[in-house]
C-alpha cells in the first residue's frame, strides 16, 4: 500500500485551507507535505493518519519528539502537574529541571526557560549585545536560528564586507522583514573553515558582540566541526571579548543530556536550547550561560519576560526528560544512538543495493543522508540540486510509510525498537528503489 493522503486527509485539508492559510501553520513545508498529513493516533515510534495508514515517525516534529509518543513516565509526570496547578506565577516545580540542567550541562551557571527557539535566541543576543556593549552578531551560512526579522536567510555578496542580505528565490526569505535589520545587525560567513574566521576576526573580531553557531550543523546537513574548528572558535571568542553562542536547539539532548557542548568538549558562553528538552510534548526553550552574563538579567539590565515563561507544565516535562534521558549513566540515550546507527547502516546498504549514490553523516541521533559520494564538509556544498535529490529520496520514504524531518534529517526517538528498524529496512528497500528511478530519469 503507498501512503498517500487519501480521502480523509484532502477533505479536512479542503475544509482547513478556507480559514488556515496553506491549511498549515508554518511555512517551511516540504514539497510533499503541500497537502499535509494530519495524525490522529500516535504509539512509540509509530504514527496513524486520518486514512488509517500507518508510518514510522523519524520527523520526530523537527527532532523534538526525543521521547517517541505515549511515553508512559513522560505522559504520568504531565498528568500529575496538569492535576496540580496549570497556570501560576511561580511554583514548586521549578527547582528539579533547573538543577539538573545545572548539574549536566556544562554552560549551565544560570537558566532560564521561555518557551520558543527563535524567542529565546533573541534573549541571547540581547545579553550578549549588553554585555559587550556592541551591535553586531557573527552568524553562519546555512546555520538556522529562528525566524526572527535578524537572523533568518539571506547571503552575503562582497567578501570583504560580509553583511547578509535578501535575494530573490531564498526559501528562508521573506517579504515584511524590517528595513536593512539584517545588513545592519549581523555579518555572515562560511562554517568549518578556521581561516576564514581566523582573518575576519583580525579586521573585525573587536566590532562583534557575539559569535551564534549550531555546534553541528544540522540545518545545513548534519555537518561535524573539523577537528579543532570549534575549540579555536572558542579561543577566538575569548581573545577579542566576544559571546559565544552555541545554538543547542537539535543538538541539545539528541547528542546526550550535556549537549553537543559536552560531547564536543567545547564550552560556549551562551547557549540556547528547545525542541527535545521539554520531551516533545510541550514547547519549552531554554538560555543557559555564564553566572557573570546571566547576572544581567538579574539586576533587571537586560529583560527577559514571556506571560508563559517557567510554566508548571513545562518545568514538569523538562523535569521527566532530564530524569528518563539521564537514568544509568544516560542509558537510554545510548541505546537511542545505537539504533540511529542502525538506521544509518540499513539506509547506506539498502542505497547501495539499489545503486543510489548516497552518504549518512552525523552523529546518530541528529544526522542527514545525502545523494552523493563523498560526506559534505561545509553547509555551502548543500546546494539546490542536491537538496533536490534528497527531497525525491524523502518522498518516496514517506510514500513507503516513513516518515523524514526537513529533507533528509533523520530523528530516531528513545522507544525505536527492533521491530522498527525491521519495518525501515523493509520499507527504505522498496523507496529507495524507486527514488533511485526518479533521480536517474531526472538527472
Ligand atoms: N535554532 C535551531 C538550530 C533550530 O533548528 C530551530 C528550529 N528549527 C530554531 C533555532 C528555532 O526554534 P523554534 O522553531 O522553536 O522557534
Amino acid at each position: 500500500m503507498t501512503h498517500e493522503p487519501q480521502t480523509a486527509n484532502l477533505r479536512y485539508h479542503e475544509r482547513l485551507k478556507e480559514i488556515l492559510p496553506g491549511g498549515v501553520h508554518y511555512n517551511f513545508n516540504m514539497p510533499w507535505e503541500e497537502v499535509p498529513l494530519h495524525f490522529t493516533d500516535g504509539h512509540g515510534s509509530r504514527l496513524t493518519d486520518m486514512d488509517g495508514n500507518e508510518y514510522l515517525d523519524l520527523y520526530a516534529r523537527f527532532g523534538a519528539m526525543i521521547l517517541g509518543h505515549g511515553h508512559e513516565e513522560y505522559i504520568e509526570a504531565l498528568q500529575e502537574a496538569m492535576s496540580r496547578a496549570l497556570c501560576v506565577s511561580h511554583t514548586d516545580f521549578d527547582a528539579e529541571p533547573l538543577e539538573l540542567m545545572h548539574r549536566h550541562i556544562p554552560s549551565a551557571e544560570m537558566i532560564r526557560f521561555g518557551l520558543s527557539g527563535t524567542e529565546i535566541l533573541q534573549t541571547a543576543l540581547r545579553l550578549a549585545r549588553a554585555h559587550t556593549g556592541r551591535n553586531r552578531f557573527l552568524r553562519f551560512e546555512n546555520h538556522y536560528h529562528g525566524n526572527a526579522d535578524n537572523i533568518m536567510g539571506g547571503r552575503t555578496v562582497d567578501r570583504g564586507n560580509p553583511v547578509p542580505i535578501d535575494f530573490k528565490g531564498d526559501y528562508k526569505g521573506t517579504a515584511g522583514r524590517a528595513t536593512d535589520v539584517m545588513a545592519d545587525q549581523s555579518y555572515m560567513l562560511p562554517w568549518n573553515d578556521i581561516d576564514v574566521v581566523e582573518s575576519f576576526f583580525r579586521e573585525r573580531g573587536e566590532e562583534l558582540a557575539c559569535v551564534v553557531t549550531e555546534p553541528v550543523c544540522v540545518n545545513g546537513g548534519s555537518i561535524e566541526p573539523r577537528p579543532g574548528y570549534l575549540e579555536r572558535l572558542r579561543e577566538l571568542c575569548t581573545e577579542y571579548g566576544v559571546v559565544l553562542i552555541f545554538d543547542e536547539m537539535i543538538t541539545g539532548m539528541r547528542m546526550g543530556v550535556g549537549g553537543a557542548q559536552k560531547s564536543l568538549g567545547v564550552t560556549p558562553d551562551l547557549t540556547t536550547f528547545g525542541k527535545a528538552i521539554g520531551g516533545g510534548g510541550v514547547p519549552v526553550s531554554a538560555l543557559t550561560g555564564k553566572r557573570e552574563i546571566m547576572e544581567l538579567i538579574e539586576s533587571k539590565k537586560v529583560i527577559h519576560a514571556g506571560t508563559y515563561n517557567g510554566y508548571p507544565l513545562g518545568s514538569a516535562a523538562v523535569r521527566a526528560t532530564f530524569e528518563i534521558l539521564s537514568r544509568g549513566n544516560e542509558a537510554a540515550v545510548t541505546n537511542m544512538h545505537r539504533r540511529g546507527e542502525k538506521l544509518q547502516t540499513i539506509l547506506r546498504d539498502e542505497a547501495a543495493e539499489a545503486g543510489l549514490p548516497l552518504v549518512v553523516q552525523g552523529p546518530p541521533g541528529v544526522s542527514s543522508f545525502h545523494c552523493c559520494e563523498q560526506p559534505l564538509e561545509h553547509p555551502g556544498q548543500y546546494d539546490f540540486e542536491l537538496m533536490s535529490k534528497d527531497i525525491i529520496v524523502a518522498m518516496a520514504l514517506q510514500r513507503h510509510g516513513v516518515l523524514i524531518s526537513s529533507i533528509s534529517r533523520i530523528y530516531p526517538n528513545v522507544q525505536l525498537s527492533d521491530v522498527d528498524l525491521e519495518y525501515f529496512q523493509v520499507h527504505a528497500r522498496k523507496a529507495l528503489g524507486e527514488a533511485k528511478q526518479s533521480i536517474d530519469e531526472i538527472f
